[in-house]
């Protein structure tokens, strides 16, 4: 048995499978019409995630799933943009110039222009040239300028003080509190319904953080963090981030309602397009999209966005083409569509029994390995944790006298859990069945 050493250990996701289970749907609010597989985890290693949100999963706090869309009323597919290529819509400009001006005020954009007025060169620039990462910042405190008034002695003051920081997803009361008003005002939820440790594990205990401080450091941030919006020193808006080597994914914003009306689903993605342009990360995730979701549309304007094909991993812009296949049908795999032929239908899958009953290897969920497929790994050195020390799983007893298809054993539930997050994720983490 090759020994684990504290260094190999560290760079180890570790998984607790949970299985295939049908839910209800939140979107179209049926009982059970979303499909997903689960698995659990407090110790994701964020490349890892990376890898596994290009195949599409999603993590809700420590719980970590992925969709089977072929089966499911609502599909989630995954979004994801190139910050570079990404062009501002003139709705996306406007909700950022309206809000730059809301935090300036009409009396300090007045007497700035006359005290410090731009040049002619300037105002081309500007009129000619939307860019992302000025208009984001150019209402915040430190970016203002404060001119000497002449009339009152003293520096000129915007309107508002706005001011964004990055911080670990630690919780706070403000935080708490903010969520909170936006559930129950926004998504008309029931006061009750968030305890602060509910909170805590929805939204401050994502994946392992690098560097330990925010201010410290000018490494690369990796993890999950928080970006908070403070208006005159108090917290307006949080925005949870994932940060993975390559992008930054969007878990979640929360807001105060008081400020509805200046569409913080949209400023919050643009200064998040800005962070990866800043920031040195190639891809901007906007989380799933539901097509039939009236209020998810508001992705799919920031262009050019594309779709994971649930069936390769690969991506296909999210354009006419494939948006006229998603009006006419919910589950859609473009690369299922360019291998049948041209004018048959794609055949609905076959009604199953009770999916939650059966092995995951007999549902067929798209983007999943195959029993063989899992047969021909060497599933039996895979990592297994027991009471912090490292054992394979052939060590366990009877390992090889049960087989990989069956759903109630835990060879069943270890195989299944290895075909959803596939052979190198496995070669990398560790399974935690028992702490
Ligand atoms: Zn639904």
């Amino acid at each position: 048995m090759q020994p684990v050493d504290a260094e190999r250990a560290r760079e180890l996701s570790l998984f607790r499978p949970l299985g295939y289970q049908r839910n209800s749907c939140g979107y179209c609010k049926s009982d059970n019409g979303s499909a997903s597989y689960y698995t659990s985890s407090t110790s994701v290693r964020p490349h890892h995630y990376e890898e596994l949100v290009n195949c599409g999963w999603r993590r809700s706090g420590s719980l970590y799933y992925k969709q089977n869309l072929q089966r499911s009323c609502c599909p989630h597919y995954t979004l994801r943009l190139e910050a570079s290529e990404y062009r501002p819509r003139r709705d996306q400009r406007k909700a950022i110039n309206r809000w730059n001006k809301f935090i300036l005020g009409p009396e300090y954009m007045r007497k700035a222009a006359r005290l410090c007025p731009r040049t002619r060169e300037e105002k081309k620039h500007r009129k000619c040239n939307f860019d992302v990462v000025t208009a984001v910042h150019e209402s915040e405190y430190s970016n203002v300028k404060r001119p000497v008034d002449p009339a009152t002695k003293r520096p000129l003051e915007p309107a508002h003080r706005f001011e964004v920081n990055i911080e670990g997803d630690s919780v706070s009361q403000a935080k708490f509190e903010l969520f909170r008003k936006y559930q129950t005002a926004i998504h008309k939820e029931d006061v009750s319904r968030w305890k602060p440790k509910d909170f805590q594990r929805f939204l401050c205990s994502g994946l392992q953080r690098s560097p330990a401080s925010a201010q410290k450091s000018s490494e690369k941030k990796i993890g999950s963090w928080h970006q908070c919006y403070r208006l005159d020193g108090e917290l307006v808006a949080v925005a949870v981030l994932d940060l993975v080597p390559n992008g930054v994914s969007s878990v979640y914003v929360f807001y105060d309602p008081a400020y509805e009306q200046w569409e913080f689903g949209k400023l919050s993605a643009m200064r998040e397009i800005a962070f990866c342009l800043e920031n040195d990360y190639r891809y901007y995730y906007m989380g799933y999209y539901i097509h039939s979701c009236q209020k998810m549309r508001y992705k799919a304007n920031f262009r050019p966005q594309y779709i994971l094909d649930p069936e390769t991993n690969t991506w296909d812009p999210l354009d006419g083409e494939l948006t006229e296949k998603l009006n006419s049908r919910p589950y859609v795999s473009m690369s299922r569509d360019r291998a049948s032929t041209p004018g048959t239908p794609a055949p609905a899958p076959e009604p199953l029994g009770d999916e939650e009953q059966m092995s995951l290897f007999d549902v067929h969920m798209p983007g999943v390995m195959t029993a063989p497929e899992v047969e021909a790994m060497d599933l039996g050195k895979w990592l297994l944790v027991v009471k912090q020390h490292f054992v394979h799983m052939e060590d366990l007893v009877d390992w090889d006298k049960t087989t990989i298809t069956s759903p109630m054993s835990i060879k069943g539930m270890v195989a299944e859990l290895a075909a959803a997050l596939g052979p190198n994720i496995v070669k990398n983490s560790a399974v935690d069945l028992f702490s």
